[in-house]
């Protein structure tokens, strides 16, 4: 056990580097956005799945993929008491198939899924990019066609609709089969090859073994020797084409605009079809906002049955940053009703009264630790309740109550007992 005599005074203990405490006055913008998409994921039929935060670093090896930044330098892995290699999640996707296979969801079943919570990645902080970060996704499993991309889509549009947020450009591309696939990943190869020098050295280092990471890289450099490369489209078979154009259309009929972009491909392995990403250009090089697409041989690749899935993960650091900047005010919580009492007796009344009105729903603080009348209605006004009650030595032992309306609502009037539930309704329906 630690004694206090263990504990030196060099230096306030601080939060880890790249995790931030969200405060009170914060979080309120959070619980607006976690009530949103609540309510948009409902509205679509998802259903919510908790995972847990600690995986075993296998599941993420053998989704994401070795050869991709996630794996290979931003994972907390450490080894536990049992000899077991445990890794802080750094994504939820593929806990979720794991999820569904594990607890038999994906048999015969389709499952509509969504989640939010915490990620770990060890990147560089910055505005937009920390090592804690929040996600909220959605994964839809168990149908193959265009449809669901669309639904997906639709499903985060409607959440920037519904708090507000404007400006988001939508992307989107297709990876096409496996065969299409590795031609292209050969022509790509080849092209490059002929440019090696210009490549940064993370690319040159992917050249062999992943060249399609590489139209990924941020580098200039490599960049431009990308804008004359082959074109992934020209690789598409035709069933792939057509479905790609049935994503199109339904996109269409539902207003949602988009720009083809057939050099965006994900940072995870594990896409294999359509994919997709959200950006602004209000948040400087932190531009993703959201991102996603098809994963069909996710949970093959875990171990389960063949499950054509969808889904996409948003960043809600970056959303919350976005409401911000966009002026969207998000009200600070505060109490309808401060209770100030003075005297013994008076503590004992206000304590009974403050009960009632709360099985009433009224949102009720409390005056705690004493001090005269002066102070505690310094007090209420600092809470931002809407009216102060007051039991004083006056009306202690009587059945009144003072009532101070504290924000231009009239003046201090007193009421019985029996009325004050009925007056403090009428004072929290007065807009101020
Ligand atoms: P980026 O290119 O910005 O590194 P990414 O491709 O690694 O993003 P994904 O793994 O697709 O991101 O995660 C989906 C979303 O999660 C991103 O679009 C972003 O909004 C958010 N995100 C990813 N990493 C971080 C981070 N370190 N800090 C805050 N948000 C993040
Ligand atoms: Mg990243």
């Amino acid at each position: 056990m630690l004694g206090a005599e263990t504990v030196t005074n060099d230096k306030s203990v601080q939060s880890v580097r790249g995790m931030n405490d969200l405060l009170p006055g914060q979080v309120e913008s959070w619980q607006r956005v976690e009530g949103a998409l609540r309510e948009v994921s409902r509205r679509y039929g998802y259903r919510e799945i908790r995972t847990p935060v600690v995986e075993r670093t296998e599941l993420f090896l053998r989704s994401i993929g070795e050869q991709t930044d996630i794996v290979e330098k931003e994972m907390y892995t450490f080894t536990d008491n049992n000899g077991e290699s445990l890794t802080l999640r750094p994504e939820a996707t593929a806990s979720c198939v794991r999820a569904g296979n594990e607890h038999g969801l994906l048999y015969n079943q389709t499952q509509r899924l969504w989640y939010v919570g915490p990620m770990f990645r060890h990147e560089r902080p910055q505005k937009g990019r920390y090592r804690q970060f929040h996600q909220f996704g959605v994964e839809a499993l168990g149908w193959a066609g265009p449809d669901i991309e669309a639904e997906i889509i639709t499903l985060g549009e409607r959440l920037w609709r519904s708090l507000g947020i404007q400006g988001l450009s939508l992307q989107i591309n297709t990876l096409g089969s496996v065969t299409g696939r590795g031609k292209y990943r050969d022509a790509l190869r080849a092209y490059l090859s002929r440019h090696v020098d210009a490549l940064d050295s993370d690319s040159q280092r992917r050249l062999e073994r992943n060249p399609l990471r590489i139209l990924d890289s941020k580098d200039s450099g490599t960049q431009a020797v990308l804008v004359e490369a082959p074109s992934l489209s020209d690789f598409l078979e035709e069933a792939e084409q057509e479905e790609f154009d049935r994503l199109q259309q339904l996109l269409t009929a539902v207003d949602i605009r988009f720009s083809i972009n057939p050099r965006l491909v994900r940072g995870l392995d594990y896409y294999t079809g359509f994919v997709f990403e959200w950006t602004t250009d209000q948040l400087g090089a932190q531009s993703a906002i959201c991102a996603g697409g098809r994963y069909d041989g996710l949970s093959e690749q875990l171990g389960g049955h063949p499950v054509p899935a969808a889904g996409f993960a948003c960043g809600l650091e970056r959303l919350i940053e976005l409401l911000t900047l966009q002026d969207e005010e998000t009200p600070i919580q505060s109490p309808g009703v401060y209770l100030a009492a003075f005297g013994e007796v008076a503590e004992l009344d206000a304590a009974q009264c403050a009960e009632r009105l709360r099985d009433s729903s009224i949102d009720v603080q409390m005056n705690c630790g004493q001090g005269n009348i002066k102070k505690q209605l310094r007090r209420a006004d600092n809470s931002g309740a809407a009216i102060a009650l007051i039991v004083d030595k006056e009306t202690a032992g009587t059945s009144m109550v003072k009532v101070k309306p504290l924000r231009g609502q009239g003046d201090q009037t007193m009421v019985s007992t029996e009325e004050l539930l009925a007056t403090v309704q009428t004072y929290l329906q007065k807009p101020d």
